[in-house]
């Protein structure tokens, strides 16, 4: 069996991080190296899915209840816009293979708008 995942060691307490919000299937923390003033992840309880494209084949309704957490806990953390990013694969950027959305927030600078 493999390792349990960075982001279900948090969920189950095992690491410490305050759960900023949550629904039945998906919660919200703050990402410990902010990339923008306001940087969260909204991740899966379940640990099933590597990445975005394996979780929208295999669920597309908790995709799309990661995508509206993000949308709530952009507008609780800041005005409601946001950028939500899903790194897929280490060439993508992707370090932890436990599917989770960067919701960027808080005002974004013109290069990062720019992707
Ligand atoms: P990715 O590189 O897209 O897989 O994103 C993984 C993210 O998890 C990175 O932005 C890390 O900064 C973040 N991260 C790693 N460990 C923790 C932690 N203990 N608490 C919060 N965020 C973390």
């Amino acid at each position: 069996m493999s390792e349990p995942s960075i982001f279900t060691r948090i969920l189950t307490g095992e690491i410490p991080s305050e759960i900023i919000a949550e629904t039945e299937n998906a919660f919200a923390i703050r990402d410990i190296a902010p990339k923008a003033p306001v940087h969260l992840l909204v991740i899966p309880k379940t640990a099933e899915y590597r990445d975005v494209v394996q979780l929208a084949a295999g669920d597309p309704a908790l995709l799309a209840e990661v995508v509206s957490l993000a949308q709530r806990v952009a507008s609780e953390h800041s005005d409601g816009d946001f950028r939500l990013v899903f790194n897929t694969g280490p060439g993508g950027g992707q370090t932890v293979f436990h599917v989770h959305a960067h919701v960027l927030a808080g005002g974004l600078d013109e290069a990062s708008l720019r992707g």
